[in-house]
């Protein structure tokens, strides 16, 4: 497993259940507990944990709230957008759909957004994502949008399912769009 990724699984783990000593990550993630000590140091150092007698746990107020600040939903992790702002708050939604509706509406500038590849699952900095959005599958909010960490695996999913590869500005552009479009047919209705 990456370091990368190996970190992600320690922070939800943690999140899941409360604190572990570093023993036990090392059992967990059957690595050696001088990596699981390297792992603790960088995640401390990105100010996400926090070590206390001889346990280590998600600094306090750390997680973002379990609900997608844009449409209220509850946030499963598995598409979500976090939004890690400049005071050091956090926010995030439910799926890329509301993570792009959510540009505009941020009160402060955003220091990081992350998001996740919705194949691999990797963490993706949703700044240099790439997007399908409106494509014929909607698993969250609807009209769709997913994330990818490169242009080509959106390329293949958008072959399959539809919809239109795009950048972050342009897939922000493309849902507002496609909700506008939407609010006009139900006008007329
Ligand atoms: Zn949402
Ligand atoms: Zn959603």
């Amino acid at each position: 497993m990456k370091d990368r990724s190996r970190r992600e699984r320690i922070l939800e783990l943690l999140k899941e259940e409360g604190e572990k000593t570093p023993k036990e990550l090392a059992a967990t993630f059957g690595v050696s507990l001088m990596t699981i000590y390297r792992d603790i140091k960088e995640l401390e150092r990105e100010g996400l944990i926090e070590r206390k007698h001889g346990t280590v746990k998600l600094k306090e107020n750390d997680a973002p709230p379990k609900e997608c600040f844009i449409c209220h939903k509850d946030v499963d992790g598995r598409q979500n957008f976090i939004f890690f702002l400049r005071s050091g708050k956090k926010l995030q939604t439910c799926c890329p759909h509301c993570g792009l509706m959510a540009f505009d509406r941020l009160e402060e500038e955003p220091e990081a957004v992350l998001t996740k590849d919705f194949i691999t699952s990797n963490p993706v900095n949703a700044l240099d994502g790439w997007y399908v959005v409106g494509a014929k599958v909607a698993p969250c909010c609807s009209p769709s949008a997913f994330a990818f960490a490169d242009r080509e695996t959106a390329r293949m999913f958008a072959k399959g399912f539809g919809g239109k590869v795009l950048s972050l500005s342009e897939a922000v552009k493309e849902i507002k769009r496609l909700m506008s479009a939407g609010v006009r047919v139900e006008l007329k209705l």
